[in-house]
């Protein structure tokens, strides 16, 4: 689904001594079947732009659209169940909202409230929690009797069990091991490259992360969009990153390395392991040839 938002701006406890003003005349499009990542400072904003996406929040004024909804200030909370379905999004710490006794009814309870029947329900959460990596025995333990890594699990496969066409995810990786970390980012990657259609917005802190699975790039700053760029584009650009005090992806640094080492310009465009090797052994093999 695509995004669009535009002059939105957000007020938290508007008209109150707390009022905080979380967006300023945000504009931006989000096409649809692409990566996005939102990046910024903590506090920027970022949190509260994706909470338009699902219409979890309103805006206070402007307007966002998603798919085929509009929202507006005046548009009515009820108009926006179904696009929850649509629009799947996860939190930060997601596993704090597991409630109920067994991860298998966890997972049904989105499906079954938004009017599956309970076969139909449990096939998808079956489905949902075996594609995050939580296998058969354990659909029947208590979520508190899991291991944190495991109850993300299951509350991302809460997520998926509604079959969003747009996902949204807010630092889903945070507090995780690097391994679990991996996983769960591939996991995601995996369930995008499924179908043409998907959409993924990534909220991360982790410019590694953003630049490996991320097309597009928004940077927010004090509640205003600075930056919407090619991920290839910002990620190789020293200037740009240094401008907005982002940090340059690891396999591209280690290039970059290279090339001021060696005088020879180097494709820097490589965020995975794999795209590293091979320009590394690119420029092995160039330099053989050359000697
Ligand atoms: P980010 O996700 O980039 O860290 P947020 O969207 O969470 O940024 O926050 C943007 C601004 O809104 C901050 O000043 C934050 O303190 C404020 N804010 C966020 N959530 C709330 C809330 N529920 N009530 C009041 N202010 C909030
Ligand atoms: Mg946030």
């Amino acid at each position: 689904m695509r995004v669009e938002v535009e002059n939105v701006s957000f007020t938290y406890m508007k008209d109150t001594p707390f009022e905080t003003t979380a967006l300023r005349n945000v504009s931006l499009t989000l096409e649809a079947g692409v990566y996005h990542a939102i990046v910024g400072h903590t506090g920027s904003g970022k949190s509260t732009l994706m909470q338009l996406f699902n219409g979890l929040e309103k805006p206070t004024s402007g307007k966002v659209s998603v798919g085929e909804w509009e929202i507006t200030p005046e548009t009515k909370q009820r108009d926006l169940h179904e696009l929850r379905r649509h629009a799947g999004v996860v939190f930060q710490f997601p596993e704090s909202q597991l409630f109920e006794e067994t991860i298998l009814k966890d997972v049904m309870f989105g499906p079954l409230n938004h009017g599956k029947t309970k076969a139909e329900a449990e096939t998808v959460a079956r489905e949902a929690l075996l594609r995050t990596g939580m296998p058969a025995e354990l659909h029947d333990r208590s979520p508190f009797e899991l291991s944190g890594g495991q109850m993300r699990r299951t509350a991302i496969a809460g997520v998926l069990a509604m079959e969003p066409q747009l996902l949204l995810l807010d630092e889903p990786t945070a507090g995780l091991d690097p391994e679990g970390q991996q996983e769960i980012m591939q996991l995601f990657y995996d369930w995008y490259r499924e179908k043409e259609a998907r959409t993924i917005v990534l909220i991360s802190h982790d410019m590694n992360q953003v630049a490996r699975f991320a097309e597009n790039v928004v940077i927010m700053e004090q509640g205003e969009k600075q930056l919407a760029e090619k991920a290839s584009a910002l990620f190789t650009d020293e200037s740009l990153l240094k401008k907005y005090q982002l940090a340059m992806p690891e396999h591209a640094r280690l290039l970059k390395r290279l090339e001021d080492a060696s005088g020879k310009p180097l494709d820097l465009n490589a965020f995975s392991d794999e795209a590293a090797l091979e320009r590394l052994l690119r420029f092995l093999r160039e330099g053989d040839a050359d000697a």
